[in-house]
């Protein structure tokens, strides 16, 4: 075996053994790497040219290595599902890099899992595209994200709505893959100890100086309301922020039909399964908080015997979420709007303002004359009357997002085989600070309709 395949930790699989089920992934026929990360494979102290042959990126691994399919279960847009999990993703292993951080590493479209229900278990190539190019956007931009190691093709084809699709798996590096939905399972389905034993697991992963379950819980709602902060400043709609897709950690995970949005709304939705528009861009904040409070009910075994102690406590702190986020908020528009000082009623009417006249969101901060942005100039002046900036703002608001017509362009180009497109928008979105010279199409918003072709 390799050094990296030994050097593979499973502290998850042991802390927490009725939370996960021995697998192995299905065998990859022809495997190809599209597209491989060797910048991060370095900062996992791992070489980016073994990366294949050690089998990390299809799972074609020893038996020795033994990786996991991970348990959750989760509210889907609202509805409890009591059994989820990796469905058609195994947790290879955990790696601690030089800096002594630990990774997990983790297969996106291995095949089918005891937790496959009715899937086949596969992974097609432009969402997992899709996947990798929004994680590494959203790093470029500063956001906490799981990260894609590598996207390779199967040799398979694959059954989709839209027809046959070229097979993929993603590898991907999350700081873990621990979910409010592995808490909403283990609660269910085992009880206060195995709960206890996870909850354990992730303080001595993401949250050592937690002094007790219910500081643990803190820390946890505040990371969230941190990370939906920096969702709102960059414009990232999820999509898909069910119990399951919410982490532990503070991470962004699982980038299905998200988006970034273009015009500024409120009410955006770009996910063509969100038909009721729960997951909208402004519902963000509010629905983090309820996934939260389905934590806070997990945990509350072992907040406090008193089960009526246990709730008053825990609905303080999820109530520290609105606070929270809004602290993050307010001091990011500053920075956006070059100002020293938090300034919430200029943000608020600058919102309503650039709602009211369909001004694109990564443009206006960006913009060195942003008063041509206006139909109805005179309300600009008006705001800007108030408005002095006094900070460098070319450094905090990104030139390039993933913009969503963009991204579906350069998915389509994929998986007809031109990779082009996939690799110019990426070299953009990575460096999304800088003009880059002939790139002005980048930065132009899209004409719409805005659905995200919610391909899996
Ligand atoms: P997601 O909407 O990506 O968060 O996935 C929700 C659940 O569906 C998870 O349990 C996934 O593992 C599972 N799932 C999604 N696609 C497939 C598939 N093709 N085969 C098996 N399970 C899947
Ligand atoms: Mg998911
Ligand atoms: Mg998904």
């Amino acid at each position: 075996m390799s050094t990296a395949l030994q050097q593979l930790e499973h502290t998850y699989a042991d802390a927490v053994p009725d939370l996960v089920a021995n697998w192995a992934a299905a065998p990859v026929r022809d495997p190809a790497v599209v597209v491989r990360n060797d910048d991060l494979a370095r900062e996992l102290g791992l070489d980016p040219e073994a990366l294949q042959a050690d089998g990390l990126l299809t799972g074609t691994v020893p038996e020795a290595v033994q990786p996991v399919a991970m348990a959750y279960s989760g509210h889907q847009f609202g509805m409890y599902q009591p059994r989820l999990g990796d469905g058609r993703a195994l947790l290879l292993g955990e790696l601690v890099d030089p800096q002594g951080r630990r990774h997990d590493l983790h297969l996106k479209g291995s095949g089918r899992t005891p937790f496959a229900r009715g899937g086949d278990g596969k992974a097609a190539l432009g969402p997992m595209l899709r996947e990798y190019l929004m994680g590494e956007a959203m790093h470029a931009l500063g956001v906490p994200t799981s990260r894609g190691l590598a996207v390779c093709t199967t040799g398979e084809e694959i059954p989709r709505d839209t027809g046959m699709l070229p097979g993929a798996v993603l590898t991907r590096v999350a700081s873990s893959h621990l979910r409010v939905g592995t808490f909403q399972y283990a609660s269910a389905s085992h009880g206060p100890e195995v709960v206890r034993a996870l909850a354990d697991h992730a303080i001595a992963r993401h949250y050592p100086e937690a002094t007790d379950y219910l500081d643990l819980y803190r820390r946890v709602v505040h990371a969230q309301a941190e990370l939906i902060a920096r969702w709102m400043l960059v414009g990232f709609i999820h999509g898909v922020m069910n119990t399951d897709n919410t982490t532990i950690s503070g991470e962004t995970i699982d980038y299905g039909p998200c988006a970034f949005m273009d015009r500024f709304d409120p009410e955006t939705v770009f996910s063509s399964i969100d038909h009721a528009g729960r997951y909208a861009y402004g519902h963000q904040p509010p629905v983090a908080r309820w996934n939260l409070a389905r934590l806070g009910e997990a945990l509350l075994p072992l907040i406090d015997a008193d089960q009526e102690k246990a709730v008053e406590a825990a609905t303080a702190v999820v109530q520290e979420f609105g606070e929270v986020y809004e602290r993050h908020f307010q001091a990011g528009m500053a920075a956006k709007l070059g100002l020293r000082e938090p300034d919430p009623a200029l943000v608020a009417d600058l919102l309503a303002l650039l709602h009211a006249q369909q001004v694109d969101w990564t443009t206006f901060f960006r913009s060195t004359n942003p008063r041509d942005l206006f139909v109805d100039r005179d309300a600009f002046d008006t705001w800007a009357a108030r408005w002095t900036p006094e900070l460098d703002r070319d450094a905090v608001n990104p030139l390039y997002v993933p913009r969503n017509h963009l991204v579906d362009e350069a998915l389509t180009a994929a998986e007809r085989g031109d990779l082009q497109p996939f690799r110019d928008l990426l070299a953009v979105v990575t460096d999304p600070y800088t003009e880059q010279p002939g790139r002005e199409r980048y930065t132009e918003p899209g004409t719409g309709p805005f659905v995200t072709y919610c391909g899996t």
